[in-house]
C-alpha cells in the first residue's frame, strides 16, 4: 500500500458543519501581530489569515487539535469548544 501524504488523509476526511454556529471565536480588534502571527503559523489547517492588519478566522475544516487555544492564552481566541453534536471532523485515516 502507497504511503498517504498528509494532504491525502485530510481529503479522505469528512467535515460536518454546523452553519452559522462556529465553535471557535476570535476577537477581530486583537491587534498584538506576534501573538497573531504564531497562531496563523501553527494551524494545520490554514484556517487564519492577517493580512493588513486584520486577523481572519474561517471555522470550517478546522481539524479540532486545540492549537490555537493554547497559543493564544485566552487573548485573540474569545471561546473555544467543539462543535455541537455529532458536527465537525470525522476521521478516516488515524
Ligand atoms: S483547533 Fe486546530 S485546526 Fe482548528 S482552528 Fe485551532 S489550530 Fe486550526
Amino acid at each position: 500500500m502507497a504511503k498517504m501524504s498528509v494532504d491525502d488523509k485530510l481529503g479522505v476526511d469528512r467535515f460536518l458543519t454546523d452553519e452559522g454556529n462556529p465553535h471557535i471565536l476570535i476577537d477581530e480588534t486583537y491587534n498584538d501581530e506576534k501573538q497573531i502571527n504564531r497562531v496563523v503559523m501553527a494551524c494545520p489547517a490554514g484556517l487564519y489569515t492577517y493580512e493588513d492588519g486584520k486577523v481572519s478566522f474561517n471555522y470550517e475544516g478546522c481539524l479540532e487539535c486545540g492549537t490555537c487555544r493554547v497559543l493564544s492564552s485566552g487573548k485573540l481566541i474569545k471561546s473555544w469548544s467543539y462543535p455541537r453534536g455529532s458536527k465537525g471532523i470525522e476521521f478516516h485515516q488515524g
